[in-house]
């Protein structure tokens, strides 16, 4: 199989959904015209996109018998969606891509991700495959130093090579992107003590008392990162995630998050919402931006305890004015009433903490507000860093509460990774056994 085109074979899409979408007008410009789409999702059959008729894919290759099926996926569903349509009896040369890619060792991040923090990462799984840059002011720098990095690591595994990356579970033989490596992710984290924050979460490392001059640089850096990534990135997929502290804390977070308006970034703020910023509202308006705030609690004193402030309060007013600045609050009459689209804005965490808040008051309260602001649910832990399995109780507890989300038709995403790999397996389990129609993480 290959993505070569230009023979006079008509050509069907194969999967009509965001990856389509975004991607569709690079595809035509190539010259990759299709006759039509087909998806397996049957509420999009007979509907359009773009002006082309989305079909089921039996109905597609009746019209269509001697077509190319191109697949118009995502990268991570290629592997499973060619497998499905060799079963359909398409011929393995008429299955083809879009987008170049090549079957090889990987990861989803490798060549991908640029992960800053106290240094340069390929990836955020393992500090060992780092590399150290000097970064005030050298985002140049950053940028090149990665990708070096990534050729080196794609070099290897292209001729089989061993690497470092041989013992890391995260990799894999399957198709990934045959193109030099191209950030798509920008992740500005912190692990230790780099970055300001004015909570004091109970399961965290990275806060520091407040240094101006210090905080200043490291405002300076962040903007002259994201300036760069901005320049170098595949601006249509790409994806940044600022994780850096409390970021409304930045002295120039106006001027950040002003320059991921204008340029029309799609960003993930990690924030604690405990700071108001019109600046974000504004961005969060945009639709390219949501935020991920762990708010692990259903009560005052609970979030209290945990977070190390008093601020359970303001946090939900300032949360409630960021969902209707996104127009996904239902709080809002006016925007009910006005007819504006509904999106799930702000992604809401809980991490369940062993005999923090494993219990039905706070997270029935927190999955309430979690409907008020008609936030996405995700529920995570901290039990994989700490290497132990979460007690029984704790475990009943996340269940419920995955159970709670599916009754309640909360889209709810599960971090396993941050689950103690026996917890994970068992929750998993128990969600296919209970048959939700949960979001994998
Ligand atoms: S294989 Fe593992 S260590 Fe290597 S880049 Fe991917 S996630 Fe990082
Ligand atoms: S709000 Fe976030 S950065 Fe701040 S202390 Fe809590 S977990 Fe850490």
């Amino acid at each position: 199989m290959n993505s070569s085109h230009g023979e006079n074979r008509p050509i069907v899409f194969y999967g009509a959904g965001s990856e389509a979408k975004s991607r569709l007008a690079a595809w035509e410009g190539a010259g990759l015209v299709p006759a039509c789409f087909a998806d397996g999702d049957a509420g999009k059959h007979y509907t359009r996109l773009a002006g082309y008729e989305i079909l089921p894919l039996r109905v597609a290759m009746e019209r269509y018998p001697d077509c190319d099926v191109y697949l118009t996926i995502g990268r991570g569903r290629l592997h499973d969606a060619t497998q499905y349509l060799s079963g359909q009896g398409i011929p393995a040369e008429r299955i083809k891509f879009a987008d170049p890619v090549e079957w090889r060792k990987g990861c989803d991040w490798l060549g991908r991700m640029v992960n800053v923090g106290e240094d340069v990462g390929l990836c955020c799984a393992n500090k060992k495959y780092r590399i150290t840059a000097s970064r005030h002011g050298m985002a140049e720098q950053i940028f090149s130093e990665w990708f070096h990095l990534c050729e080196k690591h794609l070099d290897n595994m292209r001729n089989n090579r061993p690497t470092a990356c041989d013992a890391c579970p995260h990799m894999r033989e399957d198709y990934y992107s045959a193109g030099p490596p191209r950030p798509v992710v920008l992740n500005i984290s912190s692990d230790d003590n780099l970055d300001y924050c004015n909570f004091r979460c109970s399961y965290c490392r990275q806060f520091s008392s407040y240094d101006q001059s210090r905080t200043e640089r490291r405002s300076a850096e962040v903007l002259s990162i994201i300036r760069h990534f901005s320049e170098v990135c595949d601006s249509e997929t790409a994806n940044i995630e600022l994780s850096c502290g409390e970021p409304a804390a930045l002295p120039m977070c106006d001027e950040i998050f002003n320059f991921c308006f204008e340029r029309n970034l799609r960003v993930a703020v990690f924030t604690n919402a405990s700071i108001y910023k019109e600046s974000l509202a504004n961005l969060l308006a945009s639709e390219k931006c949501h935020l991920l705030v762990s708010l692990d609690a259903g009560t005052r004193e609970t979030f209290r305890a945990i977070k190390g402030r008093d601020m359970f309060e303001p946090v939900l007013n300032n949360l409630r004015k960021y969902a209707i600045a996104a127009g996904g609050g239902i709080s809002s009459g006016e925007l009910a009433r006005a007819g504006s689209p509904r999106r799930n804005a702000i992604h809401l965490k809980y991490i369940m903490l062993e005999t923090q808040n494993d219990n039905e008051k706070d997270i029935g309260s927190f999955l309430d507000f979690a409907r008020e602001i008609n936030a996405h649910v995700v529920l995570s832990n901290n039990s994989n860093a700490r290497g132990n399995p979460c007690s029984r109780h704790t475990m009943g507890m996340s269940q419920l509460f995955a159970k709670k989300c599916a009754e309640q038709g909360l889209p709810l995403t599960v971090g396993y990774e941050f689950f103690n790999p026996s917890d994970a397996k068992a929750l998993r389990k128990y969600m296919a056994d209970s048959n939700h129609e949960l979001q994998q993480a």
